[in-house]
């Protein structure tokens, strides 16, 4: 069982002047950054000269510098930036202006896991992995409240490396939902699992496989939308409330057992199978590999075409004008505050 952490088990103030520097404003770092300073840290942003966040940080109250001078003025340099990235801009701007006693912290440990980024042995090394998308960070903390998070120590030679990791996981609003403690390693296997064969992956290919066999079979576009995509939150919802059995409780008897026998037809041992070769490629690094080869040296050129043959799909068009003629609850979507994700 991992131990669970909660605002009032952190009583420490380790973080407390220190200077903590936030490098990247998009999904994470604007939600990281705000929240920080709200709960009043001592925080600065480091971007680029010319980021199109600049504007929108410094109108949110945020202190901007460059890169460089960032990195130089800060005790906590946080990683906030594309995993791909991370490493350039460690070589170029973080290690130069790293003093021994610093904090090096990543709310992913990709770059550490996989040897990208070596650190050196007299600087803390940490992570606050928040389990939510960055925009959820930001709306939680706003409605006073926070999501969970994973901490992580790769490197304590201060001995204080878990305090502060999980200081700041209270200072970005985690200690109220709740945060749990892990490694480098296990987070970042397990983070790459969960988006691939359940979240993102498994999850898109599940909607618009079925949305494709209802439109093919002569259905109307709009309803297999609204079976296979609109009513998948309303389920998610139940799950992430009680569970699988609670989800089932609120559906009708029809649901229930239409999905125990059908279920089990969709995910086949066959699937589980490769779901396995997926989490091996993983562990052995060729997915990482694979990763930053088509990101740092084939300039992402197969990750736009695939965005842009998705983009055309039936399914996302359908919805696309069903969205903009329906009423729908947009609450937690984000839409009330900034987020410069893939900004350039
Ligand atoms: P993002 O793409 O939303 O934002 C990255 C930021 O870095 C942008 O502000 C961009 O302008 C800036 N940037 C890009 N290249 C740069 C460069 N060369 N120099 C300076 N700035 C540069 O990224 P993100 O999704 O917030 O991810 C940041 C980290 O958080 C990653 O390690 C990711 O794995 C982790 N993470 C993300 C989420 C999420 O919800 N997106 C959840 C958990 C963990
Ligand atoms: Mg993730």
């Amino acid at each position: 069982m991992v131990n669970m952490y909660y605002d009032a088990d952190i009583t420490t103030d380790k973080i407390a002047g220190k200077k903590i520097t936030i490098l990247g404003c998009g999904s994470q770092g604007h939600a990281h950054s705000r929240n920080l300073q709200e709960s009043g840290a001592d925080v600065v942003v480091g971007l680029r000269k010319g980021s199109s966040s600049w504007g929108k940080a410094e109108k949110a109250g945020l202190t901007v510098k460059e890169v460089d001078e960032a990195c130089a003025w800060g005790d906590i340099i946080v990683v906030l930036l594309p995993d791909t990235v991370q490493k350039r801009v460690y070589e170029a701007s973080i290690a130069p202006n790293l003093n021994a006693g610093d904090s090096l912290v990543f709310a992913h440990g990709f770059n550490i896991r996989y040897g990208l980024i070596t650190p050196p042995e007299d600087v803390d090394v940490w992570m606050v992995a928040p389990k939510s998308p960055g925009h959820r960070v930001r709306t939680t903390y706003t409605e006073g409240f926070g999501v969970p998070a994973l901490i992580a120590v790769e490197q304590n030679p201060t001995g204080d490396a878990k305090n502060l990791a999980l200081e700041y996981a209270k200072l970005i609003g985690s200690g109220r939902a709740g945060i749990l403690e892990t490694s480098f390693t296990e987070e970042t296997e397990t983070d790459l699992f969960g988006e691939q064969a359940v979240l993102c992956g498994g999850c898109e290919e599940l909607v618009k496989t079925g949305f494709e066999v209802l439109v093919e079979a002569g259905y109307e576009p709009e309803i297999a939308y609204f079976e296979c995509l609109h009513e998948l939150k309303l389920i998610v919802d139940l799950m992430y409330e009680g569970g699988i059995a609670a989800m089932n409780y609120s559906v009708s008897h029809t649901a229930e057992y239409g999905g125990y026998v059908s279920g089990p037809r969709v995910i086949t041992p066959e699937t589980k199978e490769n779901m396995k070769a997926i989490l091996t490629d993983i562990q052995d690094g060729t997915f990482a590999k694979n990763f930053v080869s088509e990101m740092e040296e084939n300039g992402g050129k197969n990750l736009d075409r695939i965005r842009g043959e998705y983009e055309e799909h039936t399914l996302e068009k359908v919805g696309e004008k069903l969205r903009s003629m329906m009423k729908i609850d947009k609450t937690g979507s984000g839409d009330d505050c900034f987020n410069a994700s893939n900004d350039a």
